[in-house]
């Protein structure tokens, strides 16, 4: 389904992102993972593409085979780095001879072991021209993609300037975005700001709001790492010292992003993403937390 209907249809959005596994035993465990969480009726799921193009085939395969095998829409992930206009172009023309309707637009970061990849040979710097030319494209049938961004409600460390940032976020919108997916947070307060900073800057289109529960003391660090320094509230980063085991570890984190949800919800969110890691267990904990079976009882409430 194209994401402007899916807008059109749920007034609050409810979203699992995976990743492509890199084996055929991994795919069919995230398959057993899609499976569980379907009951939880989201209103669409998302697939990530590996830096730089790492996960080209992958991406494109685990997006047609969700949308075959299962009844969810799925949306691809895609970035600029390391990709001529030749090659974007051929992804988005396989992408809409595949049925794929919709594309969630991104700089990206240059592979660890390219660290010094000259971006001059890019057909695009900035996310903003790569919506721009999705945009272009016809889509599948004909009607266009469907686009989404990313937006970043602890800043982007890219650009200290955040009055500059939202002037980027704005143009990327203005290029043709239809929503925009937030990096995780775990402090609701950086969330509200960054929405209220996006309505000054007359950015109208819906904002999903990112979470990712904290599972294990080391994941913990890879989140750091990899989401350029999340922001862990000293309150939360006490209760994980506390904790005698991950499996502690993950109660605390799981009970905290229920707390964010449920907060989310009463601030009426537009919608939230869930960043699955390709698990489905805490997820589904956070729904049982909430006092729900579905997405639609969420709706409801
Ligand atoms: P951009 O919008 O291009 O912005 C990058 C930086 O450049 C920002 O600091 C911005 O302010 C600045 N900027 C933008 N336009 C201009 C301009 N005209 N002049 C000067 N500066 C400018 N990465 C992956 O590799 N694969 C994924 O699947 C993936 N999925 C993601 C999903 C979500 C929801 C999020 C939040 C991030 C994801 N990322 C993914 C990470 C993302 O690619 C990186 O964080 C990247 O550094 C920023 O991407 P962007 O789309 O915001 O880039």
């Amino acid at each position: 389904m194209h994401i402007q209907d899916i807008f059109a249809q749920h007034p609050t959005t409810f979203s699992f992102e995976f990743f492509p596994p890199k084996t055929d035993e991994a795919s069919e465990e995230l398959f057993r993972t899609i499976a569980a969480l379907q009951p939880l009726q989201p209103s669409f799921v998302s697939v990530t593409y590996g830096a730089g193009g790492t996960t080209r085939d992958r991406t494109h395969d685990l997006v047609v085979r969700i949308e075959r095998d299962t009844n969810l829409t799925a949306v691809s992930h895609l970035t600029c780095v390391c990709h001529s206009l030749a090659e974007m172009t051929a992804i988005l023309d396989r992408y809409a001879a595949s049925g794929i309707e919709n594309v969630l637009a991104l700089g990206g970061d240059p592979p660890k072991n390219l660290a010094n990849f000259d971006r001059t040979k890019d057909a695009f710097r900035y996310a903003e021209e790569l919506v721009r030319f999705v945009r272009s494209r016809p889509g599948a049938n004909g009607r266009g993609f469907g686009v989404g961004v990313a937006g970043f409600p602890e800043g982007h460390p890219g650009c200290p300037n955040r009055l500059q940032e939202m002037d980027h976020l704005k143009r990327k919108v203005d290029a043709g975005a239809d929503y925009i997916c937030t990096q995780l947070f775990f402090d609701n307060r950086d969330f509200y700001d960054f929405r209220e900073r996006c309505d000054l800057a007359g950015i109208k289109v819906p904002i999903l709001a990112g979470i990712m529960p904290i599972t294990s003391k080391a994941g913990m660090v890879r989140m750091a790492e990899l989401a350029a320094g999340a922001h862990f509230p000293a309150k939360l980063i006490r209760a994980v010292g506390r904790c005698a085991d991950d499996a502690a570890v993950a109660r605390v984190g799981i009970s905290w992003a229920t707390e964010q949800c449920a907060d989310l919800l009463h601030h009426t969110v537009r919608g939230i993403h869930f960043y699955t890691l390709n698990r489905s267990d805490a997820t589904r904990q956070i729904y049982q937390n909430l006092g729900v079976e579905s997405s639609a009882a969420l709706r409801a409430g």
